[in-house]
């Protein structure tokens, strides 16, 4: 196993850790139990995400707690409780409502992250319609292609971004109804074929009840991240709440005085299930900052607002490192409770930093836009041993699994054996469908099996380790390489600060593995770097497994939601076609 240290988890607790006995509360755990503490619509009429957000807590001993504490980019900051949030969502449902929205129809939302954005996302499921988010940074076409595909009835955006990127597609978009404007500050607007947003919440009615929903209604559509190709439209349900609430309560360990900032924006399922959702029905308070990536900007966060349990990524990790330790220790953080991270591998090296920087390990943890909600993490009562992503949630059972060429299942037992990562159907956040794409879906099962597409391995204390994508692994010499093993060891030299790596063909190795690297501040790209590197590498990876060629670059192509695209690095590297590039960070 590739880790040689292990970070101690703390054995004083102020706060106890929910997940404190991992091993004795796995063993109890069932998931009608864990429904038991949401508390479903009035009058046995179903789960509704909406009510387990926003009106029992409404209606209850939380209503006047802070909701979502909203920092605007310009340094305004707006407070909603729980009921003020309950007041603005039942009147989106009502907008909805006049409009002739119905139950599964579409409601797209084009916005940064804006209050609106979080209001319409909630009163959309009130309205038992299904939400949509896009990111904001899309371009006309990626914006057009989903709400196409998706055939959205409604888009919610502002009245910049619909003159900017909407106004010339919408004649392409037959289904698309109602496009509700949101005009800057909330200022009057009026554009021909569209309606004012402000003023549709204004008429509206401050109540609403929730009808009665399945839970089995839809409540989602979320495109996937498009990393290794084009993104798919994977749909969930209402009862992903009870897996929402759950892991919200186990891996990010809400407790009710809890001031949580998940740093996704909600284009990208964490902002979703994490951003949005999750500290909603824990009752706690969320932080949603407006801004763009900015290391002091977000310490000043972090301390202005006594954060506790901050959820981040592995790209905005690394650009902190670039920006030194001693940067952080200038902040008063002693509220900091727990750090977590997701979304793409958390090179060891990262984990080992948030412990320099800020006094405690970052903890990683995995799961994808498919599963809902996170499936396998470090916890805070849990040993880290940095590079794994530690343990699958209560409830969720985890393999590494071979797929036979007589098309069946094996699962590997033998620890250390690298194989693709397997999840038991069955938890509630479980995609139900990509849309449109039935054949597609039904060949992610197999052997009773959902098969993630990742390749992982297990050690003997049932540790999970990520190695790559199926799609990213090289072959090389007859071994299998995966990415992730060589972007770390280069990113431990003091002059990397990202690192990528791709298998180019070769007649003889089948593949060679290429690195692409980009360097901190203050190191410049030279021959004397690039054998240095390759050195470095050798010397800690072998030869086998050890890049032979580096080439450096200001910064390498990553998704919106902040994934290295090792694919378009392969095409560019080969020059082939770069294929569908619509989440393309910076493209539009
Ligand atoms: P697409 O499916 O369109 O190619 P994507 O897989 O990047 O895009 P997401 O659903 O946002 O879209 O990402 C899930 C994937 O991200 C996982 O399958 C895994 O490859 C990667 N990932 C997420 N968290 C981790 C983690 N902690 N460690 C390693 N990989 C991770
Ligand atoms: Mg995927």
């Amino acid at each position: 196993m590739p880790w040689t240290t292990i970070i101690k988890s703390r054995r004083e607790w102020e706060t106890v850790p929910n997940l404190h006995d991992y091993e004795s509360i796995r063993v109890h755990f069932t998931w009608e139990q864990a429904r038991q503490d949401l508390e479903g619509l009035p009058r046995n009429q179903g789960l509704n995400i909406a009510h387990e957000a926003v009106d029992r807590h409404a209606n209850g001993a939380r209503a006047a707690h802070l909701a979502i504490r909203w920092l605007g980019k310009n340094g305004t900051v707006e407070d909603y409780s729980y009921n003020r949030l309950n007041e603005l969502t039942n009147r989106f449902a009502n907008v909805l409502q006049r409009l002739g929205v119905g139950r599964g129809d579409r409601v797209f939302v084009l916005a940064g992250r804006i209050p609106e954005l979080y209001i319409a996302a909630l009163g959309t499921f009130k309205n038992r319609s299904m939400f949509c988010p896009l990111f904001s940074a899309f371009g006309p076409e990626p914006i057009r292609a989903r709400l196409s595909i998706g055939q959205a009835k409604v888009l919610v955006t502002t009245t910049s971004l619909y003159q900017r990127k909407v106004a010339a597609i919408r004649a392409a978009i037959p289904s698309l109804e109602q496009i509700l404007l949101i005009g800057e500050d909330r200022q009057p607007t009026a554009i021909a074929g569209t309606q004012d947003l402000t003023a549709l919440m204004q008429q509206a009615s401050p109540s609403f009840a929730i009808g009665p929903t399945d839970p089995e209604d839809m409540a989602l559509l979320h495109f996937t991240s498009g990393t290794t190709g084009t993104p798919k439209g994977a749909m969930h349900v209402h009862q992903a709440v009870v897996a929402h609430h759950m892991t919200g309560k186990y891996a990010l360990d809400f407790h009710k005085d809890d001031v949580f900032w998940c740093t996704a924006d909600p284009g990208w399922v964490t902002g979703t299930s994490y951003g949005i959702i999750a500290p909603l029905t824990n009752g706690i308070t969320s932080i949603v900052d407006e801004g763009d990536f900015d290391a002091e900007r977000w310490y000043r966060i972090l301390q202005e607002e006594r954060v506790t349990v901050w959820y981040t990524a592995p790209t905005a990790i690394r650009m902190m490192m670039k920006g030194g330790a001693e940067l952080v220790r200038k902040y008063d953080l002693r509220h900091l409770r727990l750090l977590a991270s997701v979304g793409e591998p958390l090179n060891p090296e990262a984990v080992v930093w948030g412990q320099e920087a800020f006094g405690q390990p970052f903890h990683d943890n995995w799961w994808q836009t498919e599963t809902g909600g996170i499936m396998i993490a470090n916890y805070a009562a849990m040993d880290i041993r940095p590079g794994s992503m530690g343990r699958p949630l209560p409830g969720i059972e985890a393999a590494i699994v071979h797929r036979t060429e007589a098309g069946t299942i094996d699962v590997i037992t033998k620890p250390g054996e690298q194989g693709e990562l397997a999840l038991r159907p069955g938890w509630p956040s479980m995609f139900r469908g990509y849309w449109n794409e039935p054949e597609r879906y039904q060949k992610c099962f197999a052997g009773g099996w959902y098969l993630t597409g990742d390749l992982a391995k297990k050690d003997e204390d049932g540790y999970f380790w990520f190695v790559g994508r199926a799609d990213d692994v090289i072959k090389t010499s007859g071994h299998l390489i995966g990415p992730f093993e060589v972007e770390s060891v280069l990113i431990e030299h003091k002059a990397v600060a990202e690192a990528g790596v791709i298998g180019k063909p070769d007649p003889v190795a089948m593949e060679v593995i290429k690195a692409f690297v980009s360097l901190k501040d203050g190191y410049e790209p030279s021959d004397e770097l690039r054998r240095e590197l390759l050195g470095f590498a050798r010397a800690r990876l072998g030869a086998a497994v050890a890049p032979k060629e580096i080439a450096f670059l200001p910064t390498l192509p990553k998704t919106r939601s902040g994934k290295i695209m090792r694919r378009l690095l392969k095409a560019r590297e080969l020059g082939l076609p770069e294929g569908d590039t619509s989440t393309l960070e910076g493209a539009s």
